[in-house]
């Protein structure tokens, strides 16, 4: 059965050319939603999502931590559906893996400028959208289970993660009136192109202390982005979701 209050909706989605971001998209379009799926290269979006013929996707090219680039999606949703009701605020990088005495300043910044201020650009100008067409609207920041148990070696990545989660919080209090609802999911190790080598290449060694001893599949992560987004969830802002089969408690 379809989620509910999906269908016609248009959902703005990040990161699209990824592992997370391409199986959201997949998933909504399977849900009626009309896509726009926005990432670095567009190529690369229509690759990873495969809708080209679709009258309801639009890959968009435009990098998020720029104010340009977000000013440029939010508006190729505006002309080409007439607005904005869903967002997947979902690009990020993963940055250098090394201790905080090893990691380059130039490394941290930029890891905090796609994830932390491309998360911050991207909520600002949505939320002013949908507070102007004044019919609600649902938003799922991507945060990370390294947020909630940060691990070593991941300074700038777990500190941005951190971030949108306060993003999340701030913003959901500031929009609740507008019926404006604003989550954070946490996915733990999940199989995408992000992944080191050093991990995707050791499943089994990597997950083997983790109660569910597996990476997520991106499509379980884009199931939890669609309940989250739909009617379903009406009640629903502020949260933080971990989706890591249990792996922050190991
Ligand atoms: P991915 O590398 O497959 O996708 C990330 C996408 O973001 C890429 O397509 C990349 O081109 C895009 N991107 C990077 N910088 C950008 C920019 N400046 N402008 C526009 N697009 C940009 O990885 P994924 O796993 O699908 O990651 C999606 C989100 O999930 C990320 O925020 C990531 O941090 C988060 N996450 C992933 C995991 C995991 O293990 N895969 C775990 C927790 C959280």
């Amino acid at each position: 059965m379809a989620l509910s209050g999906l269908s016609g909706k248009t959902v703005i989605i990040t990161g699209a050319a990824g592992g997370i971001g391409s199986a959201a998209a997949k998933r909504l379009l399977d849900e009626g939603c009309k896509v726009v799926a926005v990432d670095l290269h567009a190529d690369a979006i229509r690759r990873a999502c495969g809708q080209v013929g679709s009258d309801r996707f639009l890959a968009m090219e435009a990098d998020v931590s720029t104010e340009a680039g977000v000013a440029a999606y939010v508006e190729a949703a505006v002309a080409r559906f007439g607005g904005v009701q869903l967002f997947l605020n979902n690009a990020g990088v993963l940055g250098r893996l090394t201790r905080i005495v090893d990691l380059p300043a130039a490394d941290f910044d930029h890891v905090m400028t796609v994830n932390l201020r491309g998360v911050f650009l991207g909520l600002k100008a949505v939320l002013r959208r949908m507070v102007e067409q004044g019919e609600g609207g649902a938003i799922v920041n991507t945060s990370s289970k390294g947020a909630l148990r940060p691990p070593a070696n991941c300074a700038g990545y777990a500190t941005s993660k951190a971030g949108i989660i306060i993003l999340t919080e701030v913003a959901a209090q500031e929009h609740g009136r507008d019926n404006i609802r604003v989550n954070a999911i946490c996915p733990g190790l999940t199989a995408t192109p992000i992944l080191p080598p050093s991990h995707a290449e050791h499943e089994a060694e990597v997950c083997a202390r983790f109660p569910m001893p597996r990476f997520a599949r991106p499509q379980e992560v884009a199931g939890l982005v669609a309940y989250l987004l739909s009617d379903e969830a009406g009640f629903q802002t502020g949260g933080v979701y971990p989706i890591d089969g249990g792996a922050r408690l190991a």
